[in-house]
């Protein structure tokens, strides 16, 4: 599609000279029109935080200019929420049993062929420039510039080739200004580009940038309907995991002591410290259901002014390409590497096929050839983006690549053969959370989770049931559809070359923060 003209305007020699030039290109001249690609990326973003999604908690309008001048895919779904292996998922274009990196323990392979790699091959120039978390250094990239690990929120040393370098400021600001100095004066303006522009925040433990620190200071932020669940009528790990509001959450989390009983002596301790501003608390004395609303408060303030700042700084970048006239030639991408609980079934975190976690954002601008303001609805997944990226530049999709190019979506219908199923499967068990092993297939309507060290399944009609309270695994009702879903799901099983998980499991007890408990049985 061309960008909108007015060439009806033109006079009729200067239409001409235009067609004739048009039509003398070399293959060159088309080389230098392929897209620059910019993949705007941060970590445990849900959809329910953004409000191009319709978020009842809180604003974004910078991400939301890229769902209002592009596409907003509604089902965008994980093969393994969790940080490390979305982020090898993405890289590859294969499941985490073909990519190596079923947990976040694991070292990436940075020998194997990525994205990146065939884009360079191509004539791309790659950058990468955030958060990497991938323990080995990253490969397949002409800049780079990654956060240690998990990375700080303020002063954060960033690896670099051979080297580290130590920034003073805050984490999501700084990584915007590596970006834009690489976009202006580091990269080679001959070449299309591809830049992984990659967020640490909204990760735990939620420290708000300057600007945002008495943000939502004075409102109540609406609590999610499953915020008390209690975990009945499901198999037995949703109630066993460590990453509840209620018990999981600690000081560092909330910045605060959760309040409590105390003596008059502890009191006083408290008060020397924290100043007589918290007395309400004490008065308050809050316990139970009243104890955890409070916690939520804090905890999911916290988290949305790390939104409001990659927000923030998604519209510098957004300015940024403006200004600089990129905009017209970049695919600009946001997603995250995967959902996130705000709340819902008294968590946070991610890791479980539940909807919010399974679920994650994905939106797309590309001026000229998706359409703006659109709305996307097919079964996509960050399987896909690899072979979305490498189409996007043109670049041959490799046949090992298990995820299928969205480019056709961007620009034209979802072609009919779609995928209709989507397989899922985390690792991390025991691990942090204590969330435990599961693989299952979603489809439109049903989801067969199974809980296979524990041979325990749930079955949830999402239409019927979209918040997942209520298994109708044994319900006689949905006898048929239990057999169609696990024909299904040995069929996605075989299809990407599952072998059976045999590393030694559990037991996992999680310490008040979430992190297991080192050798609970002493
Ligand atoms: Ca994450």
């Amino acid at each position: 599609m061309l960008h909108y003209n007015q060439s009806t305007m033109l006079p009729r020699f200067l239409l001409l000279l235009l067609l004739v030039t048009a039509s003398a290109c070399t293959s060159g001249d088309r080389a230098a029109k392929r897209p620059n690609i910019i993949f705007i990326f941060t970590d445990d973003h849900t959809a329910a935080a953004l409000s191009a999604y319709g978020s009842a908690v809180n604003v974004t309008p910078n991400l939301d200019r890229i769902a209002q001048e592009g596409m907003r895919f509604d089902q965008c779904l994980v093969t393994n929420s969790i940080c490390a292996p979305s982020r090898a998922v993405i890289l590859t274009g294969k499941h985490s049993h073909i990519n190596g990196q079923l947990t976040n323990g694991n070292r990436f392979d940075g020998a194997q062929q990525t994205f990146p790699k065939l884009l360079q091959t191509a004539g791309y120039q790659t950058g990468i420039i955030g958060k990497w978390h991938l323990r080995s250094e990253p490969t397949g990239f002409d800049h780079w510039q990654v956060l240690i690990g998990q990375g700080p929120y303020y002063n954060p040393r960033f690896l670099i080739p051979g080297d580290t370098i130590r920034i003073e400021g805050y984490t999501t600001n700084i990584i915007t200004d590596l970006a834009l100095d690489w976009l202006e004066n580091g990269r080679d303006v001959t070449k299309p580009f591809m830049l992984m522009y990659q967020h640490k925040a909204p990760h735990r433990e939620w420290h708000p940038g300057p600007d945002h620190y008495e943000m939502y200071a004075d409102v109540e932020i609406p609590e999610p309907p499953t915020l008390f669940d209690d975990y009945s009528n499901r198999a037995s790990p949703a109630a066993e995991q460590g990453m509840t509001i209620a018990r999981h959450l600690n000081v560092t989390d909330l910045k605060l002591q959760a309040p409590r009983s105390m003596n008059a002596e502890q009191t006083a301790l408290w008060e020397e410290v924290y100043g007589p501003r918290n007395e309400e608390f004490h008065a308050a004395n809050l316990q139970g259901d009243d104890l955890t609303r409070w916690k939520y408060q804090r905890y999911v303030k916290e988290y949305l002014r790390t939104v409001a700042g990659v927000d923030d700084n998604v519209g510098r970048l957004l300015d940024y390409l403006d200004e600089s006239g990129l905009s017209d030639n970049t695919v600009v991408i946001y997603s995250s590497d995967q959902g996130w609980y705000l709340g819902e079934h008294g968590w946070y975190d991610k890791r479980w096929m539940y909807e919010e976690s399974l679920r994650t954002p994905l939106l797309v601008r590309w001026p000229g050839e998706v359409e703006p303001g659109s709305v996307n609805n097919a079964m996509v997944s960050n399987l896909d983006f690899a072979a979305t990226f490498l189409d996007l530049a043109g670049v041959a999709v490799p046949s090992d690549l298990q995820g299928r190019s969205l480019k056709p979506l961007f620009t034209t219908d979802t072609p009919e053969d779609w995928r209709t199923s989507h397989y899922y499967h985390y690792y991390e068990y025991p691990g942090y959370h204590c969330v435990e092993r599961h693989y299952g297939v979603r489809t439109e309507r049903y989801k067969l989770i199974y809980f296979y060290t524990r041979d325990e399944w749930e079955l949830f009609d999402l239409e019927a049931d979209p918040m997942e309270l209520n298994s109708v695994y044994t319900d006689e009702a949905y006898a048929v559809t239990v057999t169609e879903l696990k024909a299904e799901l040995a069929r996605l099983r075989e299809q990407y070359a599952v072998p059976e998980d045999e590393r030694p499991t559990g037991p996992c007890i999680p310490n008040e923060r979430g992190a297991p408990i080192r050798n609970p049985q002493q």
